[in-house]
């Protein structure tokens, strides 16, 4: 299929290539390059995007809830109209089937009409007021009003392992826009082409409905530059990355190293322990058939891919390390997304080999075709593992590691001793998990999300999710970048004391033009403020 890429920047509604140098992705599933070039953008592009966004700010920040909110629609709409072109491009530059670009896409223009409603419904800027009490002794008080205000242009770093759903108009573009926050995406160097479409897309929708010249920008490149730039950009006013632990933390240190810092936002993956009490290891190869699903969906390629198994040594955890091995050995060699993703992989299974105790359970089939990997799971002691926090490392990928503990004591030392987490689960009966209260106090204060009796993959986009954890899964542990939470990542609260009411945020107005929920002296309404 013939895709209209031009290989350029998106400065705006400006198409630009000054960059000399040029780069192309590669498809993984051949190794071969793809047919398109582009060039690098070069620091007069970055910056132009940049105050271009700064420009474009005030006026985005003030458009009604309405017109940002049919801005994503018209998004979430075009990239459903240019589905054929996307899902090629998608499945060309991931090696990923394309019943997964089909789902991730879904799952994308979704996550952006769930926040146009978001911008539309409008009580997510938390809306406060205290109204004045003139007569309160010994002192008067002030009529004071809060709400969330947009903190400014946003820079994105999408993953390369979610082309669409956490890239160039993934969660962190959606919320941020939907905030009333300029969005820069700085592509992400696997799939330039798969970005260039969906940027081509944000920008169809914004000048149909006709959005600030600036509002997004879309910058491609492959030299560390670009991003650093950005981030270190004065017009830029926070930052979204999903990636690896090296990059976020380098851009963070960029992002904190500034004359003004700004707020940095980074989802740096986890390795999800998984913890089996001893009636789920009873459960036959149930779990042990969810587990091997869990561990090897999408080649592994994903921050929720469970890296850690913990359970008490007993015949059962036999029985049940042989039903995961067997089931694991079962899933063939398979592409990962990129040579260096699949160079990493093997590099860091043969780190975990040559570990004191780690014992292989799977024989490691040969690959077959390029960037295939073998889906792998290991197994150690309690005490080696306590011993050896590199085993605690993510291997990006289909493998796992089965920590087999002596008893109780043992299993609560290798928890106590874990980092941050987005996820973390326990399996077992509810009698197990009454009996597990420090299991469980330990799984809590590492981890943004417990799952009971379940896998970690699959991450529901809706307003209860928690996507982020303590360092290092997340930079922020307080946010999640995930579900409609995500939004408050680009907003900053502020107050107004006195204020006339023609000044005001039309949310903080007594009338209340918008019917958001409001808390009015300490109650919550949605009605207007009467009596006053
Ligand atoms: P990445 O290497 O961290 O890259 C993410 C984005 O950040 C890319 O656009 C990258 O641009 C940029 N970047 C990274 N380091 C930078 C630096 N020092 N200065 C400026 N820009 C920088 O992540 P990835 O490419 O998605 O995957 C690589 C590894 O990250 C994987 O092997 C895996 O370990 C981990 N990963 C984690 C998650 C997760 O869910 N948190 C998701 C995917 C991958 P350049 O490539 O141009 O430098």
């Amino acid at each position: 299929m013939q895709l209209p890429i031009s290989g350029k920047q998106f400065i705006g509604l400006t198409s630009s290539s000054e960059g000399t140098e040029t780069f192309r992705s590669i498809n993984p599933a051949t190794g071969d390059p793809n047919p398109w070039e582009f060039s690098e953008a070069t620091d007069g592009e970055i910056d132009r995007a940049a105050e271009l966004a700064a420009q474009a700010a005030g006026e985005y920040a003030r458009l009604s809830r309405n017109r940002r909110a049919a801005f994503l629609r018209e998004i979430a709409d075009g990239l459903e109209e240019n589905k054929k072109q996307l899902i090629a491009a998608f499945t060309l530059e991931s090696g990923l089937p394309e019943g997964r670009a089909n789902g991730e896409l879904g799952r994308t223009t979704s996550q952006l009409r769930l926040f146009a409603d978001l911008a539309e419904e409008g009580s997510w800027v938390q809306a406060r007021i205290d109204t004045a009490q003139p007569d309160r002794e010994p002192l008067p008080k002030a009529d004071i009003r809060k709400c969330l205000l947009p903190i400014g242009p946003v820079v994105v770093f999408g993953a390369s392992n979610f082309p669409f759903a956490f890239s160039t108009a993934g969660g962190d573009t959606a919320s941020a826009l939907a905030a009333g926050c300029p969005v820069i995406v700085k592509g992400h160097p696997m799939h330039p082409a798969t970005g260039e479409l969906v940027a081509q897309a944000v920008l169809r929708a914004a000048r149909e409905t006709k959005m600030p010249d600036g509002v997004f920008s879309h910058l491609q490149g492959t030299s560390q530059n670009l991003g650093g730039r950005l981030v270190r950009h004065e017009a830029v006013a926070a930052v979204g990355f999903t990636g690896s632990r090296a990059g976020g933390l380098a851009l963070s240190r960029l992002a904190a190293e500034r004359e003004v810092p700004i707020p940095f936002f980074a989802e740096m993956g986890s390795v999800n322990p998984v913890v089996f009490l001893p009636s789920a290891l009873k459960a036959k190869a149930g779990w042990a058939k969810a587990y091997a699903a869990s561990v090897t969906l999408g080649v592994g390629q994903f921050c929720t891919n469970p890296g850690l198994l913990f359970a008490i040594d007993s015949p059962d955890l036999e029985t049940f390390a042989r039903s995961l091995a067997d089931e694991i050995a079962a899933f063939p060699p398979s592409c990962m997304l990129h040579p260096n993703m699949a160079g990493h992989f093997t590099d860091m299974r043969r780190t975990m080999e040559q570990q004191h105790g780690v014992e292989f359970l799977t024989p490691g089939n040969p690959p077959e075709g390029p960037n295939e990997v073998p889906a792998t799971v290991a197994r150690v002691s309690g005490t080696d593992f306590l011993a050896n926090p590199k085993l605690q490392m993510e291997v990006f990928g289909p493998f796992t590691l089965l920590v087999t503990c002596r008893d109780a004591e043992e299993l609560q030392a290798a928890l106590a001793g874990l980092e941050g987490q987005l996820t973390a689960s326990l399996l077992g009966s509810e009698a197990e998990f009454r009996e597990s209260e420090k299991v469980l106090e330990l799984l809590r204060s590492r981890a943004g999300r417990i799952l009971f009796n379940g896998v970690p993959t699959g991450v529901e986009v809706c307003p209860s999710m928690q996507h982020g954890g303590p360092f290092p899964a997340t930079t922020d542990s307080r946010f999640t970048s995930v579900g409609t939470d995500a939004i408050l990542r680009w907003a900053r609260p502020v107050s107004f004391q006195n204020c006339p009411q023609s000044l005001l945020p039309d949310v903080l107005r007594n009338s209340n033009p918008t019917g958001v929920w409001r808390m009015v002296d300490g109650a919550w309404s949605d009605e207007g403020i009467i009596n006053l």
